[in-house]
């Protein structure tokens, strides 16, 4: 099928569809996103991404959005592109108008989202991933998903320069924090740990979906800071995103986790979460 576009209310093929360039997230990233997965043609934790959207148009105070268009114009999108398995990019910014640091907030807001096939599994998966260490240098609200994420495009293709999956963003006293695109676990003596929610992480759905499991399935977890040697030391590591799913690491910053092979508690998480999801 055609990769669909969604342009402020119409259905057009992706390379019909442009943006005035006074649009606010063309000149200032004025804008904030979300990425919605399907499995057999059907959405995967909707409500939870639509719930975020409006947390984030409400960290940058955008004018109001009505979260029943932006679901209903999801369904249509996903519906005119007859995939079974999609992703759904959605952006939304805080609208036109002539270029000046401050907004007008008189709106209309531009809502722009995009359907493509998405793969059945994730490349990565069966030899799972190498990663590095990255200092985070992006600003002090990343738990707003806003379109303004070039320092992890730079630290991604550093990564991916050095024959890397991804990089994991570290604080100056190395407490890790997230991956450019995912959120970061690692299992160490029988527990599950996650970096806590705060303003320097994501709030990843599929991080909540996977703590969600532990807590069904009576796996140990908890969200906890754990620094760079801890996640040298753990027994497994994985990465949790939409389109990530739940990808094992094998190797940080050139050193083998444990045997270097995917652990059975990812395996085990990642086993679920497709079974929630309808794969
Ligand atoms: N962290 C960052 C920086 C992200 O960009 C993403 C997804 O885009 C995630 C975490 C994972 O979030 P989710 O599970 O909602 O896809």
């Amino acid at each position: 099928m055609p990769e669909l576009a969604y342009l402020n209310g119409q259905i057009m093929p992706v390379e019909k569809a442009m943006v005035p360039v006074d649009d606010r997230g063309y000149l200032f990233g004025d804008a904030v996103y979300e990425y919605i997965a399907s499995y057999g043609g059907r959405l995967f934790r909707m409500d939870d991404h639509i719930r975020r959207l409006e947390n984030s148009l409400r960290g940058l105070d955008f004018p109001p959005v009505d979260p029943e268009r932006v679901r209903q114009a999801v369904s249509d999108l996903l519906e005119a592109g007859k995939m079974e398995r999609a992703g759904i990019y959605i952006q939304i910014s805080r609208g036109v108008e002539p270029r000046n640091h401050a907004f007008s907030n008189q709106g209309p807001v531009q809502v722009v989202m995009t359907v493509r096939p998405l793969p059945d599994v994730h490349p990565h998966l069966e030899k799972g991933a190498a990663v590095m260490t990255a200092e985070d240098f992006r600003w002090g609200r990343c738990d707003i998903k806003t379109v303004q994420i070039l320092p992890n495009c730079l630290a991604k293709q550093k990564a991916v320069d050095n024959g890397l999956y991804d990089a994991i963003f570290v604080s100056g006293e190395k407490i890790v924090r997230e991956a450019t695109s995912s959120n970061v676990f690692i299992v160490a003596d029988g527990k599950v740990l996650t970096h806590p929610l705060t303003n320097n992480i994501l709030p990843g759905i599929t991080r909540k979906v996977v703590l969600e499991i532990c807590r069904d399935k009576g796996i140990p977890a908890a969200e906890e800071f754990f620094d760079t040697q801890r996640l040298q030391a753990a027994d497994e590591v994985f990465l949790s995103g939409t389109t990530t799913e739940v990808l094992p690491v094998v190797a940080v910053d050139g050193r083998r986790i444990a045997d270097g092979q995917a652990g059975s508690v990812t395996m085990k998480l990642y086993g679920e979460l497709r079974r929630l999801a309808g794969a």
